[in-house]
């Protein structure tokens, strides 16, 4: 080891970063995952300053003077806002040098979406560098999953991985260390928050809110019928009498609500898995599909898709953390996963198809 390298290794950290449309987490080399808050960041209209970032940012949505507004700087999984994305990994690389103690320029591992381009790739790379970043790499996100859940990725077997997030849901075929079919779905989390309002809105004439419809998709929300039934209160506008109105929802009516998102996901999977090449599929219907990311915690979920799919399915233990934790296992050795993971001075590798 070079001198340089030691004196990396006592003075900077190595950072795992999954930043994702709705959550970002953050890992350090020697401590796991010390963030995890929302991907959101207050911002003053008026100068330009960040006022909060993620559960405080999140706090302030819908409370704040008319010149405050939260943004969520990360639209399905890429950079929409290229200047709070710095600021908020400004902020988060802060918090990991006070943690650790080490104010040198960290090495940052970002996850990032599968068949993402490169000019976005590179929006990755300049925003870690402006935040004051030392050395930048990228790693697929849904082979950070894989390696999160610890899948024999490297070998000679085919491993599915359906990662749903926030914003998108990705679909991925693995084996030898790299992504063999890949498939990138804008509708997750937000989509069936959104399927939920429409729902109401049309059934039981309330408008409610995006938060209202996530803690109901969240408290009831299924993919396929329970064993007992389940019910929640919602309260919105009634849009008639413009008044404030609580109704009870039912089980069955989220399940309704979700069904057609719900079913576009199936469907992606299934697209996926017909173009997938025979040996590799033949390997996944031995060991089954793999799903993570928030929606995974959609209750039956995996009757569902084994329904439809009728493969295996096995949903990640703390799905939320998945990627998170497949990239600190890379940094735990990442001259390992050299082929797997993409540094800024890499050349641009043509887009998977
Ligand atoms: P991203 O990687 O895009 O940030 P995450 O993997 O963090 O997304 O997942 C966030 C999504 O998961 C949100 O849409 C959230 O509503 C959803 N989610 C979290 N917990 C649950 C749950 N228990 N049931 C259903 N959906 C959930
Ligand atoms: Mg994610």
């Amino acid at each position: 080891m070079s001198l340089f390298e030691r004196f990396f290794k006592v003075f900077s950290n190595e950072v795992g970063i999954d930043l994702g449309t709705a959550n970002t987490l953050v890992y350090i080399k020697g401590y796991g995952i010390v963030i995890n808050e929302p991907s959101v960041v207050a911002v003053n209209q008026k100068t330009g300053q960040v006022v909060a970032v993620g559960r405080d940012a999140r706090q302030m949505l819908g409370r704040t003077p008319a010149h405050i507004v939260a943004v969520r700087p990360l639209v399905d999984g890429v950079i929409s806002n290229f200047e709070v994305t710095e600021e908020m990994l400004i902020y988060l690389l802060n918090k990991v040098a006070k943690i650790s103690k080490r104010f040198i320029g960290p090495r940052v591992l970002v996850g990032v979406p599968s068949g993402i381009t490169n000019v976005e790739r590179r929006a990755v790379y300049d925003a870690a560098r402006g935040a004051g970043a030392r050395e930048v790499f990228t790693i697929e996100e849904p082979m950070a999953a894989a390696i999160g859940m610890r899948l024999p990725i490297e070998d000679p077997v085919g491993s599915m991985v359906i990662d749903i997030g926030g914003g998108t849901t990705d679909i991925a075929v693995i084996s030898m260390g790299g992504i063999v079919k890949a498939k990138n779905l804008k509708v997750a989390g937000d989509h069936l928050n959104e399927a939920i309002i429409n729902y109401i809105r049309n059934e039981f004439k309330i408008l409610i809110g995006e938060k209202s419809a996530e803690s109901v998709k969240i408290a009831i929300g299924s993919a396929a019928k329970l064993d007992a039934p389940a019910e929640s209160p919602i309260r919105g506008r009634d849009l008639i009498s413009g008044l404030p109105r609580e109704v009870v929802i039912t089980d069955s009516d989220i399940r309704e609500a979700l069904a057609e998102p719900i079913h576009l996901i199936v469907e992606s999977a299934k697209e996926v898995l017909e173009t997938t090449p025979p040996e590799i599929l033949s390997d996944i219907m031995y060991r089954g599909v793999y799903v993570a990311g928030g929606g995974a915690l959609i209750k039956n979920l995996d009757a569902l898709l084994f329904e439809h799919l009728n493969l295996p399915i096995h949903s990640a233990d703390d799905p939320l953390t998945v990627v998170a934790r497949g990239t600190g296992i890379v940094l735990e050795d990442i001259d390992a996963y050299r082929d797997i993971i993409m540094g800024s001075d890499d050349e641009l590798l043509p887009q998977i198809k």
